[in-house]
């Protein structure tokens, strides 16, 4: 009797062996689940945006793409990224608060629906780009409520994000003064990891609001608000799944309410972890299975070089992502194991007396819900291991959507210099 984990009918073992571990699995049927029950609840007018930055993998991002996202892009690479994707201009949006000026370029000769603009320095710089009927701009507010929910505040406090909404409300002449920039709106993200639908709605009012003021207190057309996100995966013992239906309602009437005030007014939401978190599993196989001092080991050939966000910084205690035995994925517990990676450094901890079948030598092991933040997210260089291999399963046929570095991938930049 096998009881190995499958994707769309793969065994595991055979996609192991196929494209090699560590390896990061990404089941197209998961990630289209998840957009569309999103999309059929949220009201059509709400145009979902895809943060690349949490899966910038093309692929992840051109079938997020074919069903209909639109891209919210933070770099260069993730702009180009974005248009290899099949992402039309108007649907992608650049923000970020350190743009180059190559990037606020690129930003205009491609048309992008707008640049998100942080700071007053980024919109002169954006107006001495002096372009024909002004540069599109959004202002990125950092509103004067508190953020609710976000495990990781981005708004709401001292941040070097966006504009103070109390300054920005100040700041009408100078903007007036801007003759190469049209302000087409207003953006506002106030965190990540929202596990709780009544704060997400709660930020999409604010945002909202704040939007309007800005509007009127600034005199321009709101043509477009963008009203953030920051929706989580629950990773966590304890942490319950965001409440999909309840979301939905609160920011439907929320947005119904504003748009019967403001028309045809474009409303966005941008979301990462949120749209590939669910698709993603990373895997890793046992290389020695070994105890020490009361304590049971699994040394995998993949750890915390791939997925940084299991070390777990900025909690006190250790807390793992949801660890399965993919090799006896039905099995019953056995013991507590601690899986830990090929770092020569004790943090090198992907999971602590996480209870699993028992391992041996050979087995693989997956960290689910995985998609977001992963290998893009992760100190991948260290140890000279590179980045693992990444394989897409979609309509039920494996994709090899990233091949793993090799050695000339990593040492082909480095020169050796006569000693
Ligand atoms: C990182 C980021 C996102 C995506 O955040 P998630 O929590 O992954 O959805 C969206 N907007 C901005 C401004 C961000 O910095």
């Amino acid at each position: 009797m096998t009881s190995e984990y499958t994707v769309q009918g793969h065994p595991i073992s055979e996609l192991a062996e196929r494209f090699g571990t560590p390896l990061y699995l990404y089941d197209g049927d998961v990630l289209r689940d998840v957009y569309l029950s999103l999309r059929e609840r949220l009201d059509p007018r709400v145009d979902i945006l895809y943060s690349a930055k949490a899966n910038p993998n093309v692929s992840v991002c051109a079938v997020l793409r074919s069903l209909g996202a639109g891209i919210e892009v933070s770099s260069l690479v993730e702009l180009v990224t974005a248009r290899r994707a099949g992402a039309a201009p108007e649907d992608v949006i650049f923000l970020g608060p350190g743009k180059s000026a190559e990037e606020l370029r690129a930003c205009v000769d491609q048309g992008v629906h707008a640049i998100v603009c942080e700071s007053f320095d980024e919109l002169e710089q954006v107006n001495d780009l002096r372009v024909p009927g002004g540069a599109r701009v959004m202002l990125r507010v950092n509103p004067s409520f508190e953020s609710k929910g976000a495990r990781l505040a981005m708004g709401g406090k001292p941040r070097q994000f966006g504009m103070d909404q109390d300054v920005l409300l100040r700041s009408r002449s100078f903007l007036k003064s801007l003759r190469h920039v049209e302000i087409i709106g207003v953006h506002g993200y106030m965190g990540t990891r929202i596990l709780d639908a009544e704060d997400v709605v709660h930020n999409t009012r604010g945002i909202l609001a704040a939007a309007e003021e800005l509007s009127v207190e600034l005199a321009f057309d709101l043509r477009t608000v963008d009203v953030g996100g920051g929706l989580g995966v629950p990773y966590f013992e304890n942490e319950k799944d965001l409440d999909v239906d309840l979301l939905a309602a609160g920011v439907n009437s929320a947005v119904a309410g504003f748009l019967d005030r403001q028309g045809d007014c474009r409303v966005i939401t941008e979301l990462g972890r949120y749209l590939v978190g669910w698709c993603g599993t990373y895997v890793v196989r046992a290389r020695y299975v070994k105890e020490s001092m009361g304590e049971w080991f699994v040394v995998a050939d993949g750890g915390t070089n791939h997925h940084m966000a299991a070390v777990g910084i900025g909690s006190f205690v250790k807390r793992n992502f949801p660890v399965r035995s993919l090799t006896r994925y039905a099995e019953p517990a056995f013991r507590p194991y601690n899986i830990t990676g090929p770092l020569c450094t004790p943090n090198d901890v992907v999971a602590k007396q996480v209870a699993l079948p028992e391992v041996h030598a050979g087995d693989l092991i997956g960290v689910e819900r995985s998609g977001a933040y992963g290998p893009t997210a992760s100190p991948g260089l260290f140890l000279g291991h590179g980045f693992p291999a990444e394989v897409l399963v979609l309509d039920g046929t494996p994709h090899l959507v990233r091949r793993r570095d090799t050695v000339e991938d990593l040492l082909g930049k480095q020169e050796l210099i006569p000693t």
